[in-house]
């Protein structure tokens, strides 16, 4: 059986990103949010694109004004005002100044600027009470970025800072990378949809909306094929449909050992090649990796142009446990870099684990790499971590609710004391 470490790296060589030749749609800026860039951003323009003011005050020429002191100000003509937006009409000459306003254009001849709280105006002349810095409080044209050179990279998530460089940058749509389609199956005859009055033995479908929403926040869009019931010849179809129209297929359920337990059979039968089918984890073992290539798939209706013969993507099954905790657990720990590494988001792929003191003991099965479900707190700086009350057992859906943090003890381990240090995935 594969550790979990073992799991995630097989897992990450098996996905090959979204590639900007094949994957790339456009965008209006504002939809960009949380998208991926799909290919590096240069702009024609200097940022700043002119010489201009960093305060409200006085472009003045330094070498005026560089012995000037509160005793002994030296006093400039000014000739005119410059307000932001407008273009400067005068040169300054020696021994004048011109009123300058944040964000205005320098007037050529004026290589400073003096902020008004260091000068005294007496109608059209101005003294300065301080000597300046050479240049100081002038935002050089091109100090920023020079015409050219790349703004943003490839493969960077747009967040509200990128957006806004993009708009300054005049770059009303983007080129992003489409979001990878992953079908959410749920197996099992005892489920139900949220909306159908629950008989002896049923529970609801919840999986399903876990699944997506876990889907959805990896920036991914969730194609939700609903109920499969224990038939093999049904999670034939289903899994048949999905493969044409997903990047990428989870199922929930049916990959234990019970006698209905079917979907590594029909992943067999349906060519995929099955990588993985337990990890040495806690919740979370039973859990099935499996591809199919290419060529045994349809490529996903929603893509443009045609899958590349050089760079085949397999399509990536993960068969997720049923139990509620289980699914959620292998999503964030599995299921959440690959996604991301197909994305075409620039690597790091892996969890980023947060060090945290644990507030209780933890205990583990030394044979698994066991994850326990709790808050992760900042206090005075520091991660603690509390573990959830109530019963820490994978069919428990409901300690779940207000937790962000999976406290990890490894493998080889049976306890973490209280007070002592633990890695905690945020769990987001
Ligand atoms: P299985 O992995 O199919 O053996 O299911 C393990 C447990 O998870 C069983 O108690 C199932 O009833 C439960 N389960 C399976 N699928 C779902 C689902 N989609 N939503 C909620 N619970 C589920
Ligand atoms: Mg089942």
């Amino acid at each position: 059986m594969l550790t979990a470490q073992q799991a995630e790296q097989f897992i990450l060589n098996l996905v090959q990103p979204l590639t900007a030749a094949q994957d790339t749609e456009i965008v209006n800026l504002p939809d960009a949010i949380a998208r991926i860039l799909a290919a590096p951003v240069t702009s024609s323009l200097d940022f700043p694109h002119w010489d201009n003011s960093a305060m409200d005050g006085y472009a003045v020429r330094y070498e005026d004004v560089q012995t000037a002191s509160a005793q002994q100000p030296l006093t400039l003509d000014l000739v005119e005002e410059i307000p932001a937006g407008y273009q400067p009409q005068k040169q300054v000459q020696p021994g004048q100044a011109a009123r300058i306003f944040t964000g205005a254009v320098m007037p050529t001849g004026a290589d400073t600027v003096i902020m008004q709280e260091q000068t005294q105006r007496e109608g059209d002349r101005v003294s300065i009470l301080a000597a300046p810095t050479p240049q100081q409080f002038v935002r050089q044209r091109g100090a920023y970025a020079k015409a050219g050179t790349p703004l943003l990279p490839a493969g960077l998530k747009l967040q509200a800072a990128e957006i806004a460089i993009l708009a300054a940058a005049q770059c009303a749509q983007v080129q992003v990378l489409r979001r990878p389609r992953v079908a959410i199956l749920s197996t099992g005859d005892e489920l139900v949809s949220i909306d159908r009055p629950l008989q002896p033995g049923q529970i609801v479908d919840s999986n399903r909306y876990a699944l997506a929403a876990l889907v959805a926040q990896a920036g991914c869009e969730p194609v939700v094929l609903g109920i499969i019931p224990d038939q093999p010849e049904a999670l034939r179809r289903a899994i048949a449909q999905a493969m044409a129209t997903a990047d990428v297929i989870l199922s929930s359920g049916g990959v234990s050992v019970g006698d209905y337990d079917y979907v590594d059979q029909i992943l067999a039968e349906l060519g995929a090649t099955l990588h993985i089918r337990s990890v040495a984890v806690k919740p979370g073992k039973p859990l099935t990796v499996a591809t199919f290539q290419p060529s045994s798939t349809h490529p996903p209706t929603h893509s443009s142009t045609p899958a590349s013969p050089t760079s085949p993507s397999p399509l990536l099954y993960f068969g997720l446990p049923g139990n509620p905790v289980s699914a959620l657990v292998t999503f964030w720990r599995f299921v959440q870099p690959a996604l991301r590494k197909l994305s075409g988001v620039a690597a790091p792929w892996h969890p980023v684990y947060v060090l945290a003191t644990t507030r209780q003991p933890l205990k583990a099965d030394s044979q698994r790499e066991s994850y326990i479900w709790g808050r992760l707190e900042n206090v005075n700086g520091r991660y603690e971590f509390a573990v959830a009350g109530g019963s820490q057992t994978s069919g428990n859906l409901i300690n779940l609710a207000g937790t962000n943090g999976l406290a990890v003890v490894p493998l080889g381990d049976t306890a973490i004391a209280a007070g002592d240090c633990v890695q905690v995935l945020p769990m987001k």
